[in-house]
């Protein structure tokens, strides 16, 4: 499975304290994040990707109303 950073909600990832292996993203980094709603599992370098893309789109949005 490889589904695109970009549709994810990094809101809907929650910390994982258990080993589900390599994320589902990138198919590298071990596992330190979840989406039970998206079943998808990534690593703290994809989470960040998220997180940074999410911001970045947010903030054009902002940007853009103003
Ligand atoms: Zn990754």
């Amino acid at each position: 499975m490889q589904p695109l950073p970009g549709v994810l909600d990094h809101r809907a990832f929650s910390r994982v304290r258990v080993d589900l292996g390599r994320g589902d993203v990138c198919d590298a980094g071990k596992v330190v994040y979840r989406s039970a709603a998206d079943r998808v599992s990534i690593c703290a370098g994809c989470y960040a990707r998220l997180v940074r893309e999410w911001n970045g789109r947010e903030g054009r949005r902002l940007h853009a109303l103003r």
